[in-house]
Parts: C-alpha cells; structure tokens; sequence
C-alpha cells in the first residue's frame, strides 16, 4: 500500500517533518508529538517506543523526502536510499561556505563550484603532483566523470609522510577508482592500486574533521568526539611517500586517479565464463 503524498500530515515527524518511517519512532504522553528515527537524539526528548504504528508502517510504500524523486520506498530501505538518492541535496562541503544555507542537488547543479570553486573542479581524471600535495597538505576537488560528480579529498600526515586520499560519490551506483603513481621524470616504472568509492556522508567525510579544526556537532570525528579520532582515517587510502618515492626511484611522484563504474557481480561472473 502507498502513502500519498498530500495527506497524512499526522503521519510526520514533528521535528524534520519526514514520513515517519524510520524506527524507532517515538511518541508523547498525549499522542500528539511524533518523532522519527532520523531525529533520535534530537529534542524533544520521548519517552514511548510506538510499536504499533511501527508494525503497520513496516508494510506501506512511502515517496522520497528529496523533493523531485519519484520513487516509492519499502520502510525498511527508506534511510539506504535517502543517502544515496540522486535527488538529494548536500551542502557545499568547503569551509568558507558554512553557514551560508547553500545546498544544492549536486547531481544535477554544480553551478555553485563552477562560480566559487572553479580552481578546484576538474573533468575526467585527476593528476596530482606529490610536491604540490605536500606543499597545500588539505584540499577538496570536485572531479567530474561523464557528467557524473565525485568528491576528492586530500590529506597530509606527518608533515607530509603520509598522504591519505578518499573519493566520494553521490549516486546509488558502485565505483572503484585507480591511483597510478609514476616519477615525473621518467617512465620506466609505475604503481598501481585499486580502491573503492564511498558513499559520500556529510557526517563522516570532512575535511575539517581531518584536519582537526572542525567543532560541528553533527559531525562524527570532529574536535566534540576525542574517542571517535582513531576511526577518522578508515575511509582514506593511506600512501607511504618515502617508500613509494623509494620504489619509484624518484624524487617527485604524479598520482593519477582514475574513477570507474564497478561492472556487477553478474556481468563479472558471465564474461568469466566466456
Ligand atoms: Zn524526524
Ligand atoms: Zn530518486
Ligand atoms: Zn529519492
Ligand atoms: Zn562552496
Ligand atoms: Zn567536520
């Protein structure tokens, strides 16, 4: 059965106004404030568990929070597509426009980084030189890929011995991406590694949390979580600069990073049978 979507207002959260169709879904004393997983630990605080109602909306169809998406949604993959819906809008991710209520649907407008972000919007692959990366230490590109956007993020450690690398995505699709490293100098030698695309996740992936400068409440590693700071870098591929210019016999090393859609697990299994 499918909730429609002009009614029902009684079926929404009180506090951000979604269906209320993420557990627990939590309820007053008077029945009157409802409250839906999203918000579990935002005020008000409720003390009454609404199983329920729970049981009933578990069997209902329920459309998309993101304006303009058409999709229909079975209560338990509501929170999964959320996160990856094309539809969704995230907030622009540098730190010079916090605060600034900009969001947008980054699938379809990257207008933003076009007018105020332009040095670091880049188109098909990304090469990155190793003495540029040391020398910025932090810093966010956004790569486009057949019209498709990705979140780079880049991060020193140890003045520079480390470089740690995450790439985001923001659809419901797979990807993996390769960095290949090489000298600048020559080419006799060369090092490649695959990695996966994340999801990208306001709350996880920040710069600022990297760099510990970040005080955001809603963010996981930031400077509020001292115990959360050992998890911070599991979402980075961490190179060893020392030991690759070592490999490389090189002094300057170029990173290439190439983004690709992963083919499914069908397609690799049918064409290994070929
Ligand atoms: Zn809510
Ligand atoms: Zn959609
Ligand atoms: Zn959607
Ligand atoms: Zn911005
Ligand atoms: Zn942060």
């Amino acid at each position: 059965m499918d909730i429609e979507q002009s009614q029902n207002q009684n079926l929404k959260c009180s506090v951000c106004n979604n269906y209320l169709n993420v557990a627990p879904v939590m309820t007053s004393d008077d029945g009157t404030v409802n409250k839906c997983g999203r918000c579990l630990f935002r005020e008000p605080i409720l003390n009454n568990r609404n199983t329920l109602y729970e049981s009933i909306g578990a069997k209902l169809n329920f459309p998309c929070a993101h304006e303009d998406c058409t999709d229909r949604i079975s209560w338990p993959e509501v929170q999964k597509h959320e996160r990856s819906c094309r539809h969704r809008k995230i907030e622009c991710p540098f730190w010079n426009c916090r605060d600034k209520g900009l969001d947008f649907v980054i699938m379809n407008d990257i207008s933003h980084f076009e007018t105020c972000h332009p040095g670091s919007l880049h188109k098909d692959k990304l090469t990155l030189s190793l003495q540029n990366v040391t020398h910025l230490q932090s810093f966010m590109k956004l790569l486009m890929v057949n019209d498709t956007p990705f979140l780079i993020m880049v991060h020193c450690i140890k003045f520079g011995e480390m470089v740690l690398i995450g790439v985001y995505n923001f659809d419901s699709k797979i990807y993996d991406y390769e960095i290949k490293m090489y000298s600048d100098q020559h080419n006799r030698r060369y090092l490649v590694f695959k990695e996966r695309v994340f999801l990208y996740a306001e709350d996880q992936h920040c710069l600022y949390c990297l760099q510990n400068i970040c005080e955001l409440q809603t963010h996981r590693f930031s400077k509020k979580y001292p115990d959360m700071q050992k998890d911070k870098y599991k979402y980075y591929a961490k190179i060893d600069t020392m030991c690759t210019k070592n490999v490389l016999i090189t002094e300057n090393v170029l990173f290439e990073i190439v983004i690709r859609e992963k083919q499914d697990v069908k397609a690799e299994n049918s064409s290994s049978e070929r």
